[in-house]
């Protein structure tokens, strides 16, 4: 893998980003003091209408032929995010925290409402936040999909029946790469919440936004939905009949 950066921006305390990521190209994002979130949100570029699944990506049906199917809470390294019509949009390439895959699919975003209600503060939440970045694309607020929750910690506790929000275990300089499988737009949110949680440790800090091109990357075809599942049940030995959607 030989990778040739051709863009990086530093994205403020409590500030969005939206962005195109070409197939093959690879997005990192830097936790740049440590504990804190980024919630983060895929369209595919040539239909938005197809976008990020949180539960298709937990769900992990892809997995090889002999090993266990275990659906998960999260997602992590060699992953991937799936789309609302359940084929690849990025996959999880690198992470380099001390644990691996302590991020959140269940939590949507923090928004005015909840900053409002449970800080008692009036500023924008992570779904403003991302509305307000991915609005030159043409992307409504109210098309933007569950987020993944980047270096959330929200373990679910079956006693307590809930969910705990717990700081965050990355450090300085921690980082998570996706590889994009077709043409993305991207959108996040630096979480702005500081108020009423530990979700970014009670102190919002700066994140490091950067896109890669790898040149020695294999391009291919990106197949539509159809041709995709069937290519997969192809390498698993099924041949199914292909009805249409
Ligand atoms: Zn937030």
């Amino acid at each position: 893998m030989t990778l040739n950066k051709i863009a990086e921006q530093l994205v403020d305390a409590k500030g969005g980003y939206a962005g195109i990521v070409k197939q093959g190209q690879i997005i990192r994002l830097t936790d740049v003091e440590g504990k804190q979130v980024i919630d983060f949100v895929v369209f595919n570029n040539d239909d938005r209408r197809e976008k990020l699944s949180a539960s298709y990506s937990r769900s992990r049906y892809f997995v090889e032929p002999g090993s266990e199917y275990l659906p998960r809470n999260t997602v992590g390294e060699g992953d991937w995010l799936m789309s609302t019509s359940c084929r690849p949009l990025m996959t999880i390439i690198k992470e380099s925290a001390d644990r691996k895959g302590v991020h959140d699919l269940h939590h949507r975003m923090c928004n005015r409402f909840m900053m409002n209600n449970m800080s008692g503060v009036d500023e924008d939440g992570c779904h403003e936040i991302i509305g307000k970045a991915i609005a030159p694309f043409d992307v409504t607020y109210a098309e933007i999909p569950d987020p993944i929750n980047v270096f959330m910690n929200y373990p679910y506790d079956l006693e307590r029946d809930g969910f705990f929000i717990n700081e965050p275990i990355t450090k300085a300089g921690d980082y998570i790469e996706f590889r994009a499988e077709m043409d993305v737009l991207v959108a996040l949110a630096n979480c702005p919440e500081d108020s009423s949680t530990a979700c970014n440790g009670g102190h919002c800090t700066p994140i490091k936004v950067e896109i890669f091109e790898d040149t020695d990357a294999e391009q291919f075809p990106v197949l539509d939905h159809y041709e995709w599942l069937h290519q997969e049940l192809g390498k698993r030995g099924r041949q199914v009949v292909k009805t249409g959607l």
